[in-house]
């Protein structure tokens, strides 16, 4: 914070869209679009991201 007039204004600045990798746009942080936020919303909502994780169950019943 000694000189930055603009990249404060500007936090989402260089951070991709989550949802596409495309520039995030301010009104729509952290996405570009409203589209992409609510593409993403959606994911959230249908457990998408509930595993986004390296965890793999090692021991799990496989059912036939
Ligand atoms: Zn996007």
């Amino acid at each position: 914070m000694t000189g930055e007039p603009n990249s404060a204004r500007v936090p989402m600045a260089g951070r991709p869209c989550p949802a596409c990798g495309r520039p995030a746009v301010h009104a729509y942080r952290p996405f570009c679009s409203g589209r992409c936020a609510d593409l993403d919303l959606g994911r959230w909502l249908d457990g998408t991201y509930c595993v986004a994780s390296d965890e793999e169950p090692g021991d799990d019943e496989t059912p036939a």
